[in-house]
């Protein structure tokens, strides 16, 4: 029974596309550029969220929710924001329509319903929410600000993929507000590192933390920190952003606190965001040609059992036996899905749950039951094995770990062997064709020079690692001296 997924080594992008629809993740809509989001997609991005919202709450965080439009004359308030993400915005109008007499009742725009102001489909929310903390924050005791908001955003981008990029997305946006700017700068690093943490610990992806150049900060930031990480084919994806906005905001929207010697201050703020950009990129690090890997912390069940049988009697037997798992596997929290539905053949459902990256399988047949044995098959190796019924359950939650930690542990082996220094451009340009990754490069920090080998190899600076050593060298490019290495790829 054949899945008919390209191969990965065939055509990697189609191999995706196929699989995110084939697995039921999602699929395209009737609106170009937006998707929809299927129940075992979305079943897992609620994992994603279940977990990060536990982690923002940890480290002191409270969730609020603002409007999905933004004034126009708020939206440009802070210029380079607002110039940044102009040419991406859905714009209201107006906000009626009308049957049109003289078009078979055709519905029309109503010209008279026109807006006296137009409003703005949030690309990303500072503004309308500085505008909110003008009015929340009065004194040094009303900060630290920290808020949160779980929402949609959307952004008129011209090419889209499922998940990785498109118009509408859902995230979360953290907008704090800090008395110091080192107060600031370290939450923009902290909330940095949860994404950190939550990609690695969860998705199972290893991720580079570091700054983004001036040409590839978010608009409005003064330093902008990311996570990036390394795809099967060789091209990087920026995981999560953690801006630190400076005063910029509340410059624009004049926010100011009494600082304890009573002076009036701006305040120091940062953003932060990770969307079902997320998804992509747990996809494309651990499937394989037979479809979806799922880390078994994300797996919207991780077991699942399937009966093999003839007739009515056989399968009472097994459900008997396969409740009792059941039962057992969720005492211990693992979540488990018993398939017994008579529509479908076990080869067929063998199948389906290889394609949906189920973690683990455990198949129960007649023959397991004379020998009181199950079949337990693992999603990431494709291995199998006969289990004793009585040890199925620490079997299951042994593997379990030990499939979240083979995922990583894959993923980081592949990365580290993909990060490649170079010492010139010919090199640079042929690493890149040939092994793709991250080269590591000497760069003259000019963005003449950046943007001059983006248009020459389609290759951006990823990030510069907050933990680059430094070392005196010269440009890849220009040969201009240089005293640190950054990592160029292409992207995502
Ligand atoms: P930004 O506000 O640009 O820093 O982006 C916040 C997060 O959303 C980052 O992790 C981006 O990688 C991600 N992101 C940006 N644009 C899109 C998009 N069109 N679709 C999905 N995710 C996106």
């Amino acid at each position: 029974m054949g899945k008919n997924l390209t191969k990965r080594s065939e055509d990697y992008s189609k191999w995706y596309n196929e699989l995110v629809v084939k697995a039921d993740l999602a699929e395209n809509s009737a609106v170009r550029g937006c998707m929809v989001i299927k129940p075992y997609g979305f079943a897992i991005w609620e994992k994603m969220q279940a977990e990060l919202d536990r982690m923002f709450k940890e480290t002191g965080h409270q969730n609020a929710y603002f409007p999905l439009f933004v004034p126009k004359s708020l939206f440009e308030a802070e210029e380079k924001n607002a110039e940044g993400f102009a040419k991406e915005c859905a714009v209201v109008t107006h906000y009626r329509l009308k049957t049109d007499p003289d078009n078979e009742g055709k519905l029309i725009v109503d010209p008279e319903a026109k807006l006296q102001e137009e409003l703005v489909v949030r690309p990303t929310s500072e503004a309308i929410i500085w505008n909110t903390y003008k009015g929340w924050i009065q004194s040094y005791r009303d900060l630290p600000l920290l808020i949160n908001q779980w929402a949609n955003v959307v952004r008129w981008e011209m090419r889209t993929r499922l998940f990785l990029r498109t118009a509408e997305f859902l995230w979360q946006e953290g907008h704090t507000a800090h008395a110091t700017k080192e107060e600031a700068v370290a939450e923009a690093d902290l909330m940095n590192n949860v994404y950190a943490t939550f990609v690695e610990n969860f998705l199972a992806v290893p991720v580079i933390k570091g700054l983004k150049t001036e040409s590839e900060r978010f608009a409005g930031a003064d330093e902008t920190f990311c996570i990036e990480a390394l795809m099967q084919d060789g091209k990087a994806l920026q995981a999560g952003t953690s801006h630190f906005l400076g005063q910029n905001f509340a410059k624009a929207f004049d926010v100011k606190f009494a600082t304890k010697e009573g002076k009036q201050e701006h305040v120091w703020a940062t953003s932060w965001g990770v969307s079902t950009r997320l998804m992509g990129a747990l996809i494309m690090t651990h499937s394989d040609d037979q479809g979806l890997v799922l880390p078994p912390n994300l797996a919207p069940y991780q077991v699942v059992i399937v009966p093999i049988y003839r007739n009515q009697e056989q399968l009472d037997a097994i459900s008997q036996v396969a409740n009792e798992i059941v039962n057992d596997l969720r005492l211990h929290n693992v979540t488990v899905k018993f398939d017994d539905r008579d529509t479908h053949k076990p080869g067929w459902k063998f199948n389906e749950y290889e394609l949906k990256g189920v973690p683990l399988r455990i198949g129960i047949g007649p023959k397991d039951l004379e020998k009181r044995t199950v079949e337990l098959a693992r999603r990431d190796t494709l291995t199998k094995e006969f289990v004793a019924k009585e040890d199925v359950v620490d079997t299951v939650v042994q593997l379990l770990k030990d499939i979240q930690e083979n995922l990583y542990n894959k993923a980081k082996a592949y990365r580290d062997t993909h990060i490649t220094e170079v010492q010139n451009f010919d090199e640079f340009k042929d690493i890149l064709e040939s092994k793709g990754g991250f080269i590591s490069a000497h760069w003259d920090g000019t963005a003449e020079t950046e943007n001059k080998i983006k248009e020459l190899t389609k290759a951006t600076i990823r990030c510069i690692p907050l933990d680059n050593p430094k070392e005196d060298g010269s440009c890849v490019y220009s040969g201009a001296p240089s005293t640190q290495r950054v990592l160029f790829a292409k992207a995502y």
